[in-house]
């Protein structure tokens, strides 16, 4: 179901009349290299779309109302090639509503230290002219990346290609829905939040719908449809009977195809992107939506336990930025659980009581139907594993009252030491940065949550810049995080952010 439109991105060169046609015409055609190099490139996600040349107020608005206006358009990226004097962008700025990139680049990699005279100076000073436009987007305190250097440098192409994914995450925050077929667990404090101000700060739509509305669309799948399914889930998955009867299991697991089926039309048919279950409210859904949420997940949907919306927002959102990406190794909603102190071998066992996204998987994928401890339905069908390898990031979106803070740990995933037989859920394991005492301490002082959503595939810079758009704090747990600096941190936001 993962939907995105084919995002571009506009490349706005600005300069001024004041050097001739001739120089307006080399600038016109170094922007036009620019954008069809980078095009060719393969490192962007997303096209770039030459613009004329901005050389006055007039045209500099008009174009930056047009980048509002065009649905397709996911952002602007703004480069000087001469000096642009800033005052005429200062109109067309306020009135531009979308995400910001400052390309300091200048069409020449090297100085061309025997040809070099006055003219080609005045024609090639972005060092200068960026400079002017920086000092007016600062000084109206506008969100931006400024991303430095030659533009065929494949670290200035791989920067503009990750500002990319977060700007579409920026833009797409406002078309997130999410469905609630439940409130929030009873007593919980941190999954709750103010729905209100999380629409006027991200645009996203939190409702709410009876349980019972979506568990008829579920009764209302066809046998045929959902013995498709299971035979689907079968040959894809293993089985693991583990002692149980075969027919049994089968009609489980036949109980969560009905759900996935009966839960994605109903989605569908109602425009949401983004699902919260809580296995205390089923209402007349026979077992807790596992193996089916975990499906929902891998096709896109964001996923959030217990009513946790903020979590299937976040994760929503980062599917969307991750969308497409050709070595992409998943992103889930996941729970810290269990730790092991062991000296040497510390970490965070993550899981959940089912829903986690087989998009992290590593190796096979196994179907286990096995008694929840909680609530009161059938066992449920779900699909175990465990997880990749490798650096991701866990984050968690609080909201502290008076407003919302986002917290970003670098973490590096591991395989358990020994396998756990016993245990039927799906797991990852990691270490967060920078270790796990400083790292889980920090989380702990930023009020962070159980609940977060994970992914390998985006990092801590385009998370923080994603919040700094939405004019919310960040705070990085890293491999540079000290407790005292990070208290400061904690204190400085408090401050700016109250
Ligand atoms: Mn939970």
């Amino acid at each position: 179901m993962l939907t995105r439109k084919q995002y571009q991105f506009w490349f706005c060169t600005g300069s001024q009349d004041l050097y001739g046609d001739e120089c307006l015409a080399h600038v016109a055609e170094h922007a036009k290299i620019i954008v069809q190099k980078l095009n060719e490139s393969g490192k962007l996600p997303f096209e770039i779309v030459w613009k004329p040349t901005l050389i006055t107020n007039e045209l500099i608005r008009r174009t930056f109302n047009e980048a509002n206006t065009d649905e397709r358009c996911a952002g602007v990226i703004t480069w000087m090639h001469t000096f642009s004097p800033a005052k005429s962008w200062i109109i067309g700025l306020q009135e531009y509503r979308k995400p910001l990139l400052h390309l300091h680049t200048q069409f020449n990699e090297e100085i061309p230290y025997d040809a070099i005279d006055m003219d080609f100076m005045n024609e090639n000073q972005s060092a200068h002219g960026d400079r002017e436009y920086g000092h007016i987007v600062s000084r109206m305190g506008i969100e931006r990346k400024v991303v430095v250097g030659h533009w065929a440098d494949e670290t200035v192409q791989d920067r503009i290609a990750s500002w990319m994914r977060t700007a579409v995450g920026v833009v797409e925050s406002s078309h997130v829905r999410v469905m609630r077929v439940a409130d929030n667990m009873r007593n919980v404090a941190v999954t709750e939040g103010d729905k209100v101000e999380a629409q006027l700060k991200f645009g996203w739509e939190v409702d709410t719908y009876p349980v019972n509305e979506i568990a008829e669309s579920v009764d209302a799948v066809s046998e045929a449809d959902t013995n498709a399914l299971v035979d689907e889930y079968y040959d894809k998955y293993e089985i693991l009977l583990e002692g149980r009867d075969a027919d049994e299991f089968r009609r489980h697991v036949a109980v969560q195809a009905q759900i996935e089926l009966g839960f994605e039309r109903f989605l569908e048919e109602k425009n949401y992107q983004a699902i919260v279950t809580h296995f205390g409210d089923l209402g007349a859904l026979k077992q807790l939506p596992g193996l089916a949420i975990q499906r929902l997940m891998q096709k896109g949907y964001g996923f959030g336990a217990e009513g946790d919306w903020k979590v299937a927002a976040m994760v929503r959102i980062m599917k969307l930025m991750t969308q497409d990406m050709a070595d992409a190794k998943g992103t889930s909603m996941l729970e810290d659980y269990t730790y092991n102190f062991v000296k040497g071998k510390e970490g965070i066992l993550q899981a959940h009581m089912l829903e986690i996204c087989p998009s992290i998987a590593d190796g096979p994928i196994s179907i286990k139907c096995q008694p929840l401890s909680m609530g009161d339905r059938e066992d449920p069908a779900r699909l175990v594993f465990t997880s990749k390898e490798g650096r991701g990031i866990a984050v968690s979106m609080i909201d502290l009252g008076s407003r919302f803070r986002l917290i970003i740990n670098d973490v590096n995933c591991k395989k358990t030491e020994k396998p756990m037989p016993k245990l039927p859920v799906a797991t990852n394991f990691w270490t967060p940065e920078p270790d796990l005492y400083t790292g889980a301490e920090a989380w702990i002082l930023a009020g962070g949550a159980h609940h977060t959503a994970f992914t390998y595939d985006l990092t801590a810079e385009q998370m923080g810049d994603w919040a700094a758009a939405m004019g919310i704090e960040a705070v990085y747990i890293d491999a540079n995080t000290n407790i005292r600096d990070f208290k400061k941190d904690l204190m400085l936001g408090e401050l700016f952010y109250r």
